[in-house]
């Protein structure tokens, strides 16, 4: 690939880009080859419809669900169910399922994090099934045209208007719902330009989508706003909403806390220093690469794969 990464890498970063993101590498599919570009969203699709959904209960009424998308969860109640994230369409058969295991209650709101594919692929069938979909007013700009990530050599064309937000804010919203106060609120940019959290105020559960990828290396969307230093900015910001009983959900990887969260912070923060040391020094991106500046963190963080992606988006955003 154009970073010289090799085709494990490639594939491990596909995950981590909230391609198929949080599915176990085992479940990806093997290609002998990387898929030709244009397969990589039906790629995706596939392991939405085969990605089995895991649910771990969060609190009373609270759960979150985990299958090949970004992390969603469900809160249930008399005034109905709110969603977050939708992951891939071929995902929706399964999330249905997944919340009727849990709730008989009906449909109300689904919330999307940001405009990632694998966040709101669904959208469209759980609108059908009687959802309205709630975003930053930004997310319904980019899910009505169609959309590029070029790392991955990815086109997502413009999604049909039942996939997109009926209800948009710009800076945040409030709302009482299931006996819970309910915020979103948007990040300034940080790895996208659409990015929002969720906190359930009194139940102390806070989503903080791909602002947080607990336990490695997360992918930035640089051609949608996104870079190293508002990702900082905003993890650091979650970090001040959480308490230490906070239920802190990461858009993909295990459900974490205060503690995961600001290691995590740690980490970028670490990261961002070495790599804008050497740039400042005039190192090209291969330099900085070939320099390894992330050596002393790939056992906990590179989850057996490259690093050099993450670094790459460092070096051009920072
Ligand atoms: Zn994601
Ligand atoms: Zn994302």
């Amino acid at each position: 690939m154009t970073l010289g990464i090799n085709r494990r890498s490639f594939l491990r970063l596909g995950m981590a880009a909230g391609a198929a993101s949080f599915v176990p590498r085992w479940t990806f599919p093997q290609a002998t080859q990387p898929a030709p570009p244009t397969d990589r969203l039906a790629q995706m699709r596939a392991a939405g419809a085969t990605t089995p959904i895991k649910t771990t209960k969060l609190y009373n009424n609270i759960w979150l669900l985990q299958g090949a998308g970004g992390n969603m969860v469900v809160q249930s109640g008399k005034d109905g169910i709110l969603l977050i994230d939708s992951s891939f369409a071929t995902a929706v058969p399964h999330i249905r399922e997944a919340i009727a295991a849990v709730s008989s209650d009906a449909p109300h709101a689904l919330i999307n994090t940001h405009w990632h594919v694998d966040h709101v692929d669904g959208n469209e069938g759980m609108h059908a099934a009687g959802f309205q979909v709630v975003a930053h007013e930004k997310t319904k700009t980019r899910l009505s045209r169609p959309s590029e990530i070029k790392l991955f050599h990815m086109s997502i064309p413009a999604y049909p208007a039942g996939a997109i937000p009926t209800l948009t804010f710009a800076t945040s919203l409030s709302h009482k719902h299931n006996g819970d106060m309910v915020e979103l609120v948007h990040y300034d940019p940080a790895h996208t330009d659409t990015d929002i959290y969720i906190h359930f105020q009194n139940a102390d559960v806070l989503h903080c989508g791909d602002i947080f990828f607990n336990g490695f290396y997360p992918f930035i969307d640089e051609g949608t706003g996104g870079s190293i230093g508002g990702t900082i900015a905003a993890a650091r910001k979650s970090l001040a909403l959480a308490g230490d009983k906070t239920k802190v959900i990461p858009g993909h990887g295990p459900l974490g806390d205060k503690t995961a969260l600001k290691k995590y912070t740690d980490m970028l923060s670490s990261v961002r220093d070495k790599v804008a040391a050497l740039k400042q020094t005039g190192a090209t991106e291969q330099e900085v690469l070939a320099r390894k500046p992330t050596a002393d963190l790939d056992a906990d963080w590179a989850n057996g794969g490259s690093p050099d992606m993450f670094v790459g988006i460092v070096y051009r955003t920072v």
